[in-house]
């Protein structure tokens, strides 16, 4: 097919998806809406703005002229605000590295990545000291402190840095495909595998939450201009999934809570009164607990919920508070939102059982997602919600491969689709619900049962606090699904009670008579990731020894 080019007239400027670009609009809405730093400071965002350019001073006057890589190690923070836009838009790379891995993994991301300067927060500064010697691409370590009194006089110091360097700096046009970050996600074998994003990627992928997140009429859990935005995932995941780059662009009041403490977000909740969030449902689970402590007034708080499925007990306990909650999908390759659950507000609002069945699947694709459920031979599944497939996907956010990976990155891209990895099926509305991860689906006598819809059954009993399901190897059937149950406090569970509260899904045909599990097992509470999900890889270790 042939297509037609435009010639641009001469002095016709190219522009390009700059991230710069996006940082340059927060001062035009509200500009004197604040960021805020758990209790510890606030500015507003012509500070931001001269802040960033003094990082980009100090990161020029370290010998960095674009092309480097510069790792952040850090809470969630202003600070790490400055630096997903001062890095970037230097023409750097920003590492965004996740403290929670453990230190030799933390080694490898950092060699891999050959991190010029690491940003780090004191309280990981000992893991980064005991590195010495072997981080060779490192020539400065920068020291973040909210107290600048207890720091160690061997370092440069990020506050006293910023304070010496000139509050000019002009942030130069480069090519849209300059890389701008990158991060490390585990799997369940083999070594960190590094993703990585463009400018233009994070600036499409801004206008697509924009988008999603705002445009659609009627339907809940919107973001909006005036919202108050808090972030409650770390911000090394996945840019915080996109969110702070859409929040600062708006000039949205934000608030960063620093170092994870339930007690804290709950203050921070009654204080600035956030109006947006989005986290995982375990951080969910946490400031429930504590506010049985610590009553805290929820009403008129937007979350969204991702990184793991949402269960339809979690999602209820959410709306009996008078929180607005969906749930939402994507991963570390996909930059990351690729889908929403979409629930338009004058559906069956005093239904709970159909708000929470609607707000917990897993959604449909926004505009420029191609999203397919296919099976085995590649053929997409039937839209029944029965057939069980994998999701594939194309989007313009989504990484290109891994870094320094090409065997992994062509694994990933096979056929030309990104293979997600996780079995789901599709309804005729286009809704799609993840069953499982591949890896986790219980195969039981040829049959597939879902972890994820047993553990959406079993959390439904008013006892059970938190549970997931594995499956263990079984000589008859290959697999048994194996249930890890907490149960709430002050109460006790038994197999019966839990096999006969599951006998009314299998009594209404919801669920199959073979996925009732025989075992479960009681625990304090539930093996977790470093991102704060279901560790099931562990799960399975523990149960199989
Ligand atoms: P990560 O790369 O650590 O962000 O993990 C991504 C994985 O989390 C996905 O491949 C899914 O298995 C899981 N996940 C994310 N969102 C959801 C969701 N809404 N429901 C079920 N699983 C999810």
């Amino acid at each position: 097919m042939n297509i037609m080019k435009i010639t641009p007239a001469p002095g016709a400027y190219n522009f390009q998806l700059l991230i710069k670009n996006i940082l340059a609009y927060s001062l035009i809405l509200e500009p004197e809406r604040e960021i805020v730093y758990s209790n510890k400071s606030r500015y507003n965002y012509y500070t931001l703005n001269k802040r960033v350019r003094q990082l980009a001073n100090v990161l020029q006057e370290l010998g960095l002229d674009g092309g480097a890589t510069v790792a952040v190690m850090d809470y969630d923070s202003h600070r790490y605000l400055e630096c997903y836009f001062a890095v970037p838009m230097t023409g750097n790379v920003l590492h965004t590295i996740n403290w929670r891995l453990s230190p030799a993994q933390i080694l490898y991301t950092i060699r891999h990545a050959k991190d010029e300067i690491i940003i780090v927060h004191e309280d990981f500064l000992p893991i980064i000291e005991g590195f010495a010697g072997q981080m060779p691409s490192v020539k400065h370590i920068i020291v973040t402190t909210d107290d600048i009194a207890t720091v160690k006089n061997n370092f440069l110091h990020y506050e006293p840095l910023l304070r010496s360097s000139s509050e000019e700096y002009t942030f130069p046009d480069f090519d849209e495909e300059a890389i701008a970050t990158m991060f490390y996600t585990t799997g369940t074998t083999g070594d960190p595998k590094g993703v990585y994003y463009s400018h233009r990627q994070l600036v499409l992928h801004t206008y697509h939450l924009a988008a999603s997140f705002g445009f659609v009429a009627g339907a809940t859990g919107r973001m909006s201009s005036d919202d108050v935005y808090m972030p409650l995932t770390s911000m090394f995941h996945v840019h915080a999934w996109g969110f702070p780059y859409l929040a600062t662009m708006y000039s949205l009041k934000q608030v960063y809570t620093g170092k994870f403490d339930a007690g804290n977000v709950l203050q921070l909740i009654r204080d600035e009164r956030p109006t947006f969030s989005h986290c995982v449902p375990t951080v969910l689970q946490m400031l429930f607990k504590k506010e049985e402590e610590m009553p805290t007034d929820f009403s008129g708080w937007k979350i969204i919920s991702g990184g793991a499925a949402l269960s339809e007990s979690l999602a209820k306990r959410a709306l009996e508070r008078g929180i607005d909650i969906r749930a939402s999908y994507g991963m570390s390759e996909t930059c990351p939102v690729i889908c929403g659950a979409y629930i338009p507000l004058s559906c069956k609002d005093n239904d709970m059982a159909w708000q929470t069945a609607n707000r917990t699947r897993t959604g449909i694709p926004p505009a420029f997602v191609e999203m397919r459920v296919v099976d085995e031979e590649g053929n997409d599944v039937p839209h029944d919600d029965i057939a069980k497939g994998e999701i594939i996907v194309r989007a313009p956010w989504l990484t290109q491969g891994y870094l320094h990976d090409h065997e992994r990155g062509a694994q990933l891209w096979a056929g030309g689709y990104l293979h997600t990895g996780d079995v789901a099926t599709v309804n005729k509305h286009n809704s799609i619900r993840i069953a499982d991860r591949i890896k986790d689906v219980i195969k039981s006598g040829g049959e597939w049962i879902s972890s994820i819809a047993l553990e959406n059954y079993i959390g439904l009993h008013p006892y059970v606090a938190e549970v997931a399901v594995v499956g263990i190897v079984d000589a008859k059937w290959g697999e048994r699904p194996c249930a890890l149950v907490v149960p709430a406090a002050g109460h006790t569970l038994t197999t019966e009670m839990l096999q006969e509260h599951l006998q009314q899904y299998i009594d209404n045909g919801e669920m199959s008579k073979w996925a009732l599990p025989e075992r479960f097992e009681w625990v304090a509470a539930i093996p977790k990731t470093s991102v704060g999900k279901i560790d099931k890889k562990e799960i399975r270790r523990l149960l199989n020894e």
